[in-house]
């Protein structure tokens, strides 16, 4: 119970300590300059108050004692010009009264004379008054009785108490003054005198009776003026000094406010990106996890919608087959009304990420222009559009969209990392299309001979080997030392920054190898399919200019030389910027200086295309052939300065694993597939490749391409 009772009181008390300890601990914090001016003010107020209290009962201490010693003095000089002057001069005959200025020869009497002297020292201390009063003054002194409650009082209590003497501070004639009153007591050779003068209004007196009162009235004005003054000098020096310290104080304080506003901004980007970190982190785990196509898609639609609930997204993927962009998976929106829509073309924001790459933004698609179905939006009630392109190998697999229900402008930290989450997506996407692809042709094989079924098990296995076992860690550790480098774990110093680059780059270079691989085996297969569109020749030279606008670490120049006028080609763009790839890859590689000049023109025929692919694996006719020699065609160069190709290796070169130098210790990468697939992929085309070269002069390739589609 007792227990009880205790925290039945404590509790409140303790809550309300909590709540004011809070309350001061907000101010402190928040009204740091404003508690900090009122203290001051304070602290100023106090210590005037305290001076001015201070120096005022300094001016009382100092004018008392004074006076004190004044009026001792004077009754000290009326006592010795009573005994030694009055009572001499007066056995001599000379008359002693208060009229000695109208008589000759006469002297004051002591009152008379302590009078006169104070009025001679009221014109040296200006403004001090002596004054003597009495119960019983004589007729001839008009102003000899009390004039003032002070002076009754006074006469009152010297007589009660007369070795005391009786004092005020009060305003006399309107100035602050010292009004100091002593008895004035009768001695014995006044006694004998008041008794027997003739005009003496009292004559019973005996020794020590207090005869009046002798005041001595002084003005404190000017030593109050003059503390004032000092005090006011004071306030001046101390509000100087105040405001300076509280200057300086709000110039440390506003510093420390913003270095702490900095401190917090940068603990909530930190925290924030670790939070987005571990999100890619889990999307990333989740979605290289599986091959199926199917299951990519549903898990990254899931995991987005757990890390980003408030965000919708739209996944828009391209058909191997068709090259046509289908809406492949969504989340956070209406799934059916978003599929089932027939659409005249596809979006053109959708487009404009494929085309460009990059991302696309559009801050309000329920108004934008380009917005095809600006309705769908507004039913669905989503606002601000970011379109990432997902791009593996400089190839647009299709867009993953994010979608707010709010105006938004997306940050570049945002699209950076929504960047980020793409090119997971884009890897895991690519690999998973491949897969299933090798699947479908070891199924096929399997289908057609008994005795291919078990090489291709094999075949199948190998492949799935490297699809899954070989790029999946390999996705992994491009994604992870592309966030180290991009500083999501912390910042990077330079030689750290320089080991990544080597990491990146050799793991870029097996995964370019293992893909070469892949492609190969395909083409070997038969499975290799032709995804033909119409090709804007100027956009795809100009697409691959700029992947090599990096500066390369030789001394050696990269000259395009192309026509900005080019056609527009029915055929596989992918192939195609592939085998300009290769070569051109294969020409910097192989040349330590010079140049290294990718031309390209249209030529009118005659010239031959080779044995161009038909769709149904058939050769081309005799007349077809003929046609072909006339027909028109782009010619591609790819001409260098470099270590050249000895002549009798010329032929072979195109073979699968063929190298000049195959050797252990030669001084250059590669296997040998590139130029297999250059081949391979440019009669694919309906093309024709060449190569000429001189060992130590350089080498040239050219690719013939026709114009017309093949039939
Ligand atoms: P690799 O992966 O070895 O480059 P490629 O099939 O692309 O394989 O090329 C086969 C070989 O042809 C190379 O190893 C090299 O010996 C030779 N070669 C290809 N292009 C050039 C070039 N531009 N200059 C000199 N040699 C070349």
């Amino acid at each position: 119970m007792a227990l009880n009772a205790s925290f039945g009181i404590g509790g409140p008390i303790r809550r309300v300590m909590a709540k004011a300890h809070d309350a001061v601990t907000h101010l402190i914090h928040e009204r740091t300059i404003l508690l900090l001016t009122v203290m001051f003010c304070a602290g100023v107020a106090a210590t005037l108050w305290h001076l001015s209290h201070l120096s005022s009962t300094l001016v009382k201490s100092g004018a008392l004692q004074g006076t004190s010693l004044y009026s001792e003095s004077l009754t000290e000089l009326r006592t010795f010009y009573n005994s030694d002057v009055v009572e001499r001069v007066r056995s001599h005959g000379i008359e002693v009264t208060h009229d000695y200025a109208t008589k000759r020869g006469a002297i004051p009497i002591p009152a008379t004379f302590t009078i006169e002297f104070g009025k001679h020292m009221g014109q040296r201390v200006p403004g001090m008054q002596i004054r003597l009063y009495s119960e019983y003054p004589f007729p001839f002194r008009k102003d000899g009785g009390p004039r003032d409650a002070f002076e009754r009082e006074a006469l009152l209590q010297l007589r009660k108490q007369p070795d005391k003497p009786f004092f005020r501070f009060e305003d006399f004639q309107g100035r602050p003054s010292l009004r100091y009153g002593t008895a004035v007591q009768m001695r014995a050779g006044c006694v004998s005198c008041h008794n027997s003068h003739p005009e003496s209004p009292k004559t019973d007196w005996s020794i020590g009776d207090v005869r009046g009162v002798q005041e001595i009235i002084r003005p404190l004005d000017s030593a109050v003026a003059e503390t004032r003054e000092g005090l006011q000098d004071t306030f001046v020096l101390l509000a100087a000094m105040g405001l300076a310290g509280l200057g300086g104080l709000a110039l440390v304080i506003g510093r420390m406010r913003r270095t702490s506003a900095e401190l917090e901004q940068r603990v909530t980007e930190r925290t924030a990106a670790e939070a987005r970190l571990a999100a890619l982190r889990e999307i990333n785990v989740a979605i290289t996890s599986t091959l199926d196509l199917h299951r990519v898609l549903n898990i990254l639609m899931e995991k987005i919608d757990v890390s980003f609930p408030q965000i919708a997204v739209q996944v828009w993927l391209k058909d191997r087959q068709s090259g046509k962009l289908e809406r492949a998976a969504c989340c956070n929106l209406d799934e059916a009304d978003w599929k089932e829509r027939q659409l005249t073309d596809t979006p053109s924001l959708v487009k404009a990420a494929m085309a460009s790459k990059r991302p696309v933004v559009a801050l309000n698609v329920q108004t934008d222009p380009r917005t095809l179905d600006r309705e769908f939006y507004r039913r669905q009630g989503l606002v601000s559009y970011l379109g990432v392109p997902l791009v593996i190998q400089e190839e647009a697999l299709g867009v993953l969209v994010f979608l707010t229900r709010e105006e938004h402008q997306f940050t570049k930290e945002e699209i950076e990392f929504l960047s980020t989450l793409a090119a997971q997506a884009a890897l895991a996407i690519h690999n998973s299309q491949n897969y299933q692809e090798t699947a479908k042709l070891a199924t096929n094989l399997g289908r057609s001979n008994e005795e291919l079924e078990r090489s291709n098990k094999v075949k199948d296995e190998f492949l799935s080997v490297i699809s899954h076992e070989l790029r999946t860690p390999l996705t992994s550790i491009i994604g992870y030392g592309g966030m180290l480098q991009d500083g999501f774990f912390g910042d990077v110093n330079r030689e750290q920054e320089k080991g990544l680059g080597v990491l990146l780059n050799q793991t870029k270079d097996l995964l370019a190898l293992i893909n070469s691989i892949l492609e190969v085996t395909k083409i070997g297969a038969g499975t290799m399919v032709l995804e033909k569109e119409e090709v804007d020749l100027k956009s795809l030279l100009d697409d691959l200019r700029s992947t090599y606008d990096t500066p390369l670490d030789k001394d050696l120049t990269l000259i395009w030389d192309y026509d900005s006028h080019l056609p527009s080609v029915s055929t596989d763009g992918g192939k195609l910027k592939r085998i300009l790839q290769n070569l051109v890859n294969n020409a910097i590689k192989f040349t330590d200086k010079g140049n290294v000049t990718i031309s390209a023109r249209v030529m009118e025929g005659p010239e031959g295309y080779g044995q161009p692919a038909t769709d149904d694996g058939q050769e081309a006719t005799a007349e077809r052939q003929q046609s072909l020699l006339t027909a028109p065609y782009v010619e591609f160069r790819v001409a260098d300065t470099g270590i050249g190709i000895p002549r009798e290796a010329l032929p072979v070169i195109f073979e699968k694993f063929r190298q000049v130098d195959s050797t252990e210790t030669r001084a250059f990468g590669g296997v040998g597939l590139g130029l297999h697939i250059v081949k391979e992929f440019t009669e694919m085309l309906g093309g024709k490749i060449s190569a000429d070269s001189e060992p130590g002069k350089g080498s040239v390739f050219t690719v013939s391409i026709p114009l017309e589609p093949q039939h």
